[in-house]
């Protein structure tokens, strides 16, 4: 009498940084072992036709199935590249894929959203309110972003400045970048009913709520946005760990919000604001704190080691708060949560 062999055991695959791990089964391919276990890796068409679920493979071996070469070319392939849609392993494998966060990760998805409303409210932001599929509700964590696929393929990120519960819609917060590809045209073209496409969420820059530590919130500018969706979602769970937000622009009128805030003071009694000014005219008439917002927080707690701080907006912010409050307040490296705002000025060097 023979023995059958035994099923071939499935491959291990990791994402990183999240270090997630889930299976997959002898000739599946790695989207869809992700998607049945609930990884919330990106996609879009699942067919090898969009892009949507291209990343980098760090180890291991694949063979794709059949897909389109601008969806993947064969010199991305070369370089590491792989669609998780079509992907088959061979071995265990090692992929990055920043998208992917912990195990309370929702499902990334593409839709389509209707320009609701545009509010223009300071000289260079605009309040963008979408509306979303009514079938196809955007679960996400307050904090996270969306990204615009443009038409081109180009994508642009916007945090979601309502918690979930605010929804369906989503209201975005956008700074007006002078000959930036997408917000010269929110800034000068669109109108109210434009549909775009929208692919979210994603990031890792939401409340951790397994901590009681104090919270310091830090944004600058439109950095406001996914601290304001923050705030909400403290408000809407009754979370009432003590947080401070510092909250800085250059001129008085970049904090476009500060009223909602000072209206959340009065019934949030463990959030204090911090406003910061760091180019006040005159005419501004400013009596509040001045300098680099980073700063004032350095200035207030010499010793962060026992606080978690959330910051987000302008890069040179975020890197700054990164490093000193590391290396000067004693801030523990993992308990610093952060989406510093990008642009392609950025990854150019410029
Ligand atoms: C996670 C994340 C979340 C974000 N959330 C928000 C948000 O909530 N609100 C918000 O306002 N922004 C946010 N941003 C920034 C946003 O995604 C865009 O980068 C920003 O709005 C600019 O887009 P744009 O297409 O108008 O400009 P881009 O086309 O990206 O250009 C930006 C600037 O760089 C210049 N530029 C373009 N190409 C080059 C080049 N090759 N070399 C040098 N300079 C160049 C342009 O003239 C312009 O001034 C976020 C970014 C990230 C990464």
């Amino acid at each position: 009498m023979t023995v059958p062999p035994a099923a071939a055991a499935p491959f291990a695959i990791t994402v990183q940084p999240s270090g997630r791990a889930f299976s997959v089964e002898r000739g599946e391919a790695i989207l869809a072992a992700a998607i049945r276990q609930g990884i919330g890796m990106p996609y879009g068409c699942k067919d090898g036709a969009c892009g949507s679920c291209k990343c980098r493979k760090l180890e291991g071996t694949v063979v794709h199935g059949p897909h389109q070469t601008k969806a993947l070319s064969p010199e991305e392939e070369a370089g590491g590249l792989i669609l998780t849609c079509c992907a088959v392993p061979q071995t265990d494998v090692v992929l990055e894929s920043r998208q992917v966060t912990d195990e309370s990760a929702f499902p990334v998805r593409k839709m389509p959203a209707r320009v609701t409303t545009l509010e223009k409210v300071s000289h260079d932001v605009m309040v963008v309110k979408l509306q979303l599929p009514a079938n196809d509700t955007l679960r996400y964590h307050a904090g996270q972003y969306v990204e615009f696929i443009l038409r081109d393929g180009a994508r642009r990120s916007y945090s979601m400045a309502n918690a979930p519960h605010n929804g369906p819609g989503v209201e975005l917060h956008i700074r007006h970048m002078p000959g930036g590809k997408f917000t010269d045209h929110v800034f000068t073209a669109m109108k109210e009913k434009e549909i775009l496409r929208v692919e979210g969420p994603f990031g890792s820059f939401f409340l951790r709520e397994d901590s009681a530590k104090p919270m310091v919130l830090l944004a600058s500018g439109t950095g406001f946005a996914p601290i304001k969706a923050l705030i909400e979602h403290m408000q809407h769970k009754g979370i009432t760990r003590p947080a401070t937000l510092y909250w800085g622009g250059r001129r008085p009128g970049d904090l476009y919000m500060d009223g909602w805030v000072r209206e959340r003071l009065a019934s949030m009694p463990h959030l204090r604001y911090v406003p910061v000014v760091s180019n006040a005219l005159p005419e501004d008439n400013w009596t509040g704190r001045t300098g680099f917002v980073h700063k004032a927080v350095m200035e207030d707690h010499p010793d962060l080691s026992g606080h978690q701080v959330y910051a987000c907006g302008a890069p040179i912010v975020v890197d700054s708060a990164r490093a000193e409050y590391g290396a000067r307040c004693g801030l523990p490296p993992d308990e610093f949560y952060a989406d510093s705002f990008t642009t392609e000025a950025d990854k150019h060097g410029s």
